[in-house]
Order: structure tokens, then sequence, then C-alpha cells
């Protein structure tokens, strides 16, 4: 039996799981347990002995494996924590005081690992937390002009998120490419519900679209992305909302949900065909921010040398990798249009021969890069 570690994504109404075999980098089974808290799921610990089960039923159950430890997602590690950390009780209180960083993330999270710490006592567990890649961002990018004093006080800055899926796939696309890490300059464009991109030169990053929390930067499935901050003040002033109202409406019901009623691409793409303006507006403003942000990133890099597309939409969507990269020849950027079109699944070119910038696909695995993180952990 090789040994294995399971890794846990705990959100508030979803647990993903998979267990990976770190040296074969092999996933043995996946799954997600979801709507936790509306019915059949009552709760976290449910949700886990849910995921159990449906191992057992594979034919994976814990009795049949070899796990050496549990990775844990955690989404904000606050200004404290971004290396891989071994959970313990004094680890737990701390990012438990980080929740208000991170209201929606942090706290079910921390139910995951709690009821996990439970079931597997014996197993070291390890936190791995998404801001982690964007630690040492230059403080030109790291640092929102406000208030100096109040920033320190109360830890504002831009920490960045999705760390563990920019650096993966920025590693990943060198190798693809055969070329040192150190020596390319790098776009990566997550785009999956939630959307981050970054740009990156010898590997490690210079900037990132998401800040202080997630809902900074490019739009989402149901999140805003940039706003005018005075937009806040104007519901909560003049149309009496709530901070709560307005929170919720900036992460649940903008976006491209917002705009166009629908978050799935795929369902998007459908809307649009049958010519529904919204969700045609919804895909212009998600495509025009996106390039605004490819712009950005070429011009702090001074171009780049591989731009490269992950997560569910930059994966899987060739209407979206065409519409961010249009008229971009005059910047050295072409696609080729069938080889963008390809379903294949695995990392692969999509730009043309002559294009100055290699554009890729590459698949985003946070799972075995989480998995990675607690051997190399627990090794050394
Ligand atoms: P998460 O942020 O939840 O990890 P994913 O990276 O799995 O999200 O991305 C999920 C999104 O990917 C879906 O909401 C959908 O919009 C998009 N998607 C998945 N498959 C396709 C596809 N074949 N074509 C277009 N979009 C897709």
């Amino acid at each position: 039996m090789a040994r294995s570690v399971l890794v846990l994504n705990s959100g508030s109404s979803s647990l993903k799981y998979a267990v990976i075999e770190p040296d074969s980098e092999t996933m043995v089974i996946d799954g997600i347990v979801e709507r936790i808290g509306e019915g059949q799921v009552g709760d976290h610990a449910e949700a886990l002995q849910t995921a159990f089960a449906q191992m057992a039923e594979a034919g994976r159950g814990l009795d049949a494996l070899d796990l050496v430890a549990v990775g844990h997602r955690v989404v904000h590690g606050g200004p404290d924590f971004y290396e891989p950390t071994l959970v313990d009780d004094a680890l737990v209180a701390r990012i438990d005081e980080l929740s208000p960083l991170a209201p929606l993330h942090n706290p079910p999270a921390l139910l995951g690992i709690e009821e996990a710490r439970k079931a597997l006592p014996d197993l070291p567990h390890v936190a791995v937390f998404d801001t982690a890649f964007f630690h040492d961002l230059p403080a030109a990018a790291a640092t929102y002009a406000i208030d100096r004093d109040i920033a320190e006080q109360w830890h504002i800055r831009r920490y960045g998120f999705h760390g563990t899926s920019h650096q993966y796939v920025s590693e990943q696309a060198a190798a693809f490419l055969g070329v040192p890490l150190d020596s390319v300059r790098q776009i990566v464009l997550h785009l999956g519900n939630g959307a981050s991109a970054s740009a990156i030169v010898g590997g490690r990053p210079v900037d990132t679209s998401m800040g202080l929390t997630p809902m900074e930067g490019l739009v989402m499935g149901t999140r805003s992305g940039d706003i005018d901050p005075g937009l806040m003040f104007y519901l909560w002033r003049t149309a009496n909302m709530k901070v709560d109202d307005i929170e919720e409406m900036l992460n649940r019901r903008s976006g491209v949900r917002g705009l166009g009623g629908e978050v799935d691409f795929r369902v998007l793409h459908q809307c649009i065909n049958d010519g529904d303006a919204s969700a045609q507006l919804a895909y212009d403003v998600y495509i025009h921010r996106l390039r605004k942000y490819i712009g950005a990133y070429l011009a702090l890099l001074g171009g780049a040398d591989i731009i490269t597309f992950t997560a569910g939409v930059g994966e899987n969507d060739a209407a979206v990798r065409r519409d961010a990269l249009r008229g971009m020849a005059p910047l050295g950027i072409e696609l080729d249009e069938m080889l963008n079109a390809s379903p294949d699944k695995k990392a692969r070119r999509i730009s043309a021969d002559r294009s100055g910038t290699t554009v890729l696909v590459v698949p985003t695995d946070e799972e075995l890069a989480i998995a990675r993180a607690c051997t190399n952990l627990i090794e050394h």
C-alpha cells in the first residue's frame, strides 16, 4: 500500500476531499459532499463521515489506505502564516482570530479541521494557506494607499489568494516548456468560480488581483471583483442597506450571476446564443475586466514570456481564452485557433508558432500541491 495524504477543502456548504499518493502523484479518489446544513448532512462532522462512507463504498475506506497526513486548505493565513504549518491548538486559535479577515472562508475551514482532528487524531494535520505564495509580494503591490497607522493596526494589506494554484501552475508551465522557472515572466489566469490573475517573475509573484479578501480584482462567478469603494458608502447611507447585506450582495449576487443570472459559463454561452442581452453583458464585463488585468500585467512585466489559463473556465472555455487575448498581435500575443479549440484536458500550448508570448492551458491541481506540501513538512 503506497502512502497517501487526505486533502480537505472545507467550505460553508460543501466539503471537497481527495486522497493523493504523493510519491506517484496519483489521485486515489476524490469527491465532494454538498449542501451541508440543508437536511441530509447536518453539519461538518456529518459531512466528514459522509466523505469517509463514500470512500469506503468506492473500496477506498480509511482501513484500505496508508494515510500519513491530512492537508487542509485554509483561505486566509493573515500576516503570520505562510508556510505549511502543523495544526495544533494554538494554530487553531490563531486561525480563529483571523476569521474577521475571511468571514466566509476561515470559519468553515476551522470546522473541517476540528472534525478531522477528532476523527483522525493520530495523524499529523497540516494547514496550507491560500495566501502563502503572495506573502512576499513587493510592497508597492501589497500596499493599499490608505492611512498607514490604520493599515498597520488592522493588518490591512493585499494578501492575494489562490496562491497554491498560481504557484503550482506557474511551475508546471515552465516545466512543460522545459525552461528554467527563474528565467521567465509569466501571467497566470486562474478562472474558476473564484477568479484571479497573477504576474510572476522568476517564480516569484510581483502582483495579483485579489487583495485583503478574495473579493478584489476580476469579475467572478458570484463576486463583483473591483468596485469603487464609494459604492458601499452610498448603499449604506442612501439605500439604507446593512453592511452584512452589502457584503452578501457583493459576494453572492454579483459577478456573472448578478449580471447574467447564471454562474456556469456553459449555461451562460447558451443564454447568449439564445439572444439573452443580460447574459451577453455579463460576458462582456467579464472579458473587459480580464483584458484590463492582462494589459496591466504586461506593463508591469514589460511583456510576458508565458500566459497560462487554468481552473474550470480557463481550462475549458475556448471562447473566453480567445476573447481575452483578441487583437493582441501587436503586443506579440497570438492564439492558434485550432489549438485553442481543442478539448484536450492535458497541459498544452494554444498560441501560434509566431506568437512571441507562449500561451498555455495548464490544469491546476491544488490537491496535489497541498499533498506535496504535507509530505515535505512531515519529512523535514
Ligand atoms: P472552483 O472555484 O469552485 O474550484 P472551478 O475551477 O471548478 O471552480 O470552476 C468551475 C466553473 O468552471 C464552472 O462554474 C463553470 O463556469 C466553468 N466550467 C466548467 N466546465 C466548463 C466547460 N466545459 N466550459 C466552460 N466552462 C466550464
